[in-house]
C-alpha cells in the first residue's frame, strides 16, 4: 500500500526519494546541536506508542533554518532515512507557481497521499515564499490560500498520523506567526554555517567514499574554507576530483585541492593579457604580496597571482583567512592602517618603476578600498588623534552605496564633513608616502618576486616568504619577527 502512495505522489511530480538513496545522519555533519534536537523526531516515528503513552507533546511540524547549503534538505532526508520514512518533498515557490488556481485542493491531494504512504515526511523547501506575512498591500492570494490549506492540514492531523511536516527556510525572521504556533512549526532547529571544526568534519564526509592520499591537510584547508557553506565544501571536493582526473589520477590529493581552491575563489581563468600588461601587473602584484608579508599585522599569504580570472582579473593576492578576526570582528587601528598600506602598494609600485606620468587606471579599485579604510579610521570609529572629529561626532555609519568616492557620510555636519575629509586625505597621502619608501628599501625583493610571477604567473606563499626572507631589507625584516 505504501508502494503504491508512493507511485501516486511521484506521478505529482514531488521528489520522493528510493531507499537506496536514503541518507542517514552520518551523511551530514558539522550542525551543532541539530542532529541532536532531531532525534526527538526520529523517535516519534520509531517508538509512536512512547509518545502517546508519556503524554508529551507530538511534534507535528519542524522548522529547519539557516543559510543555503548548510544542509537543511540533507538533514531532513537523513531524518526520513533514520526513521524509516518516505520522504516527499517539494519546493513552495515553485509549488505555488506551478499550480496555480488550484494551489489548496493540490495541498489537499499531498497530505492525503502522504498518510496514505506513512510514515512520511513532507519536506517543503523555501516554505518562506508561501509562508510569509499575509495581507497587506503586497497580499497574495494564491499564496494565502495555499498556506491556509497547509495549515488547516497539519491542525487536522490526529494522534495516529504519522506524517511530520520539515519546513526550510533562511528567512525565519518575515514568517508569518500563525505558522509558527503551537501544534503547527513549533519545532525551531537552527542549521548554521560550519565553524572550523565542522568543516574538517564535512570535508570528511565527502572525502570518506572517494580514493585520496593521506598528505592532504585538513587543517590548512579548515582555514582557507572560512565562511563556506557544506554545499560548498562539497563541491570543492568534487572539483578536486575533477583536477585529479584530469592529470590522470583516481586519487585526490593535496595539490588538486589547491587547485580547485584557486579556481573557487579567482573564478575561471581569462584571455592574456599582452606582455606589457602583464608585466605591469605582476610588479603591483608582487608589491602587495610583498608588504602583506613585511607587516606584521596582516595575515601570511597564501598564493599570488597574475593570471587573469573572472573575479580578479588584474591579479591577485590571496591571504590566509583569519576566522577568529572574522568571528569576532576585531579590527583594530592597527590592523587596518596596516591594510591600508597594502591596499596602495600597488599604485606606489606602478608610480615607482613606471613614473608618474605613465600611470594607469588600473589600481582604481583599491583606490576606493583605501578610501573604505580611512573613513573607517577616521569617521565611522573615531581612530584618530584629530580632536576636532573624535567619537562624539559618530553616529550610526550609513553605507555610501554608489556615492563611495565622496567618502564621508553626509550625517557630519559640514563644518566637520571638510576637517575629516582632510584627515583622511591626510592619512591616504602618509600611507602611500610610507609604503612607497618601504619599496624603495626593499626594491631588491620586489623586482625577484616581479621576476617570478612574470615567469611562473603565480606564486605560493612559501615561495614568496623564502623571497622575502632572504631579500628584504633587514630592518623591516626585524620588525616583522
Ligand atoms: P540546503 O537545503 O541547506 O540549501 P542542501 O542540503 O541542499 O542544503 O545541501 C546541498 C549538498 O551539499 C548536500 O546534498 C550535501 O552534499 C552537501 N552538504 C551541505 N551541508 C552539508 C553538511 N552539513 N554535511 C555534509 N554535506 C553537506
Amino acid at each position: 500500500k505504501q508502494k503504491e502512495a508512493q507511485k501516486k505522489l511521484k506521478n505529482i511530480k514531488l521528489m520522493v526519494t528510493d531507499k537506496d538513496e536514503d541518507v542517514f545522519f552520518d551523511d551530514v555533519a558539522g550542525i551543532g546541536d541539530a542532529k541532536v534536537e532531531l532525534m526527538e523526531v526520529v523517535d516519534f516515528f520509531r517508538k509512536p506508542e512512547l509518545f502517546r503513552a508519556s503524554g508529551s507533546r507530538i511534534p507535528r511540524g519542524v522548522l529547519l533554518c539557516g543559510p543555503p547549503g548548510t544542509g537543511k534538505t540533507l538533514l531532513a532526508r537523513a531524518v526520513a532515512g533514520e526513521a524509516g520514512a518516505t520522504f516527499i518533498a517539494l519546493n513552495a515557490s515553485e509549488f505555488v507557481e506551478m499550480f496555480v488556481g488550484v494551489g489548496a485542493s493540490r495541498v489537499r491531494d499531498l497530505f492525503a497521499q502522504a498518510r496514505a504512504a506513512a510514515p512520511a515526511i513532507i519536506f517543503i523547501d523555501e516554505i518562506d515564499s508561501v509562508g510569509r506575512i499575509r495581507g497587506g498591500a503586497k497580499g497574495n492570494d494564491e499564496r494565502d490560500q495555499t498556506l491556509n490549506q497547509m495549515l488547516s492540514e497539519m491542525d487536522g492531523f490526529d494522534n495516529e498520523a504519522q506524517v511530520i511536516v520539515m519546513g526550510a527556510t533562511n528567512r525565519r525572521d518575515i514568517l508569518d506567526p500563525a505558522l509558527v504556533r503551537p501544534g503547527r512549526f513549533d519545532r525551531i532547529v537552527h542549521v548554521p554555517l560550519p565553524d572550523y571544526n565542522g568543516r574538517i568534519e564535512i570535508l570528511n564526509v565527502h572525502l570518506r567514499d572517494r580514493a585520496h592520499s593521506d598528505d592532504i591537510d585538513m587543517h590548512e584547508l579548515s582555514f582557507a574554507t572560512n565562511g563556506y557553506s557544506g554545499a560548498q565544501l562539497a563541491n570543492l571536493v568534487n572539483m578536486a576530483a575533477t583536477v585529479a582526473s584530469q592529470r590522470g589520477s583516481e586519487e585526490i590529493c593535496q595539490q588538486d585541492i589547491e587547485q580547485a581552491l584557486d579556481f573557487e575563489r579567482l573564478g575561471p581563468e581569462r584571455p592574456p593579457f599582452s606582455e606589457a600588461a602583464r608585466r605591469r601587473i605582476a610588479a603591483m602584484e608582487a608589491a602587495t604580496a610583498l608588504t602583506c608579508t613585511l607587516l606584521p599585522a596582516i595575515e601570511p599569504v597564501a598564493l599570488v597571482t597574475i593570471v587573469p580570472r573572472e573575479k580578479h582579473p588584474l591579479g591577485q593576492t590571496v591571504v590566509k583567512a583569519n576566522e577568529a578576526r572574522e568571528l569576532t570582528g576585531l579590527w583594530t587601528r592597527r590592523y587596518l592602517e596596516q591594510q591600508l598600506l597594502t591596499t596602495l602598494a600597488g599604485r606606489a609600485a606602478e608610480e615607482l618603476i613606471y613614473g608618474p606620468d605613465d600611470m594607469s587606471t588600473m589600481q582604481q579599485m583599491r583606490i576606493m578600498d583605501a578610501r573604505r579604510i580611512v573613513q573607517k579610521l577616521v569617521v565611522s570609529a573615531a581612530m584618530n588623534e584629530n580632536p576636532a572629529i573624535g567619537p562624539r561626532t559618530i553616529s550610526v555609519p550609513r553605507r555610501v552605496g554608489s556615492l563611495l568616492m565622496q567618502a564621508v557620510p553626509r550625517y557630519l555636519p559640514t563644518e566637520l564633513h571638510t576637517i575629516a575629509d582632510q584627515e583622511m586625505e591626510r592619512l591616504i597621502e602618509a600611507a602611500y608616502e610610507e609604503v612607497k619608501e618601504m619599496l624603495q628599501r626593499n626594491r631588491a625583493a620586489l623586482d625577484l618576486l616581479i621576476e617570478g610571477l612574470v615567469e611562473k604567473s603565480t606564486l605560493q606563499g612559501d615561495e614568496v616568504r623564502s623571497i622575502v626572507e632572504q631579500h628584504a631589507n633587514a630592518q623591516d625584516l626585524q620588525q616583522r619577527a
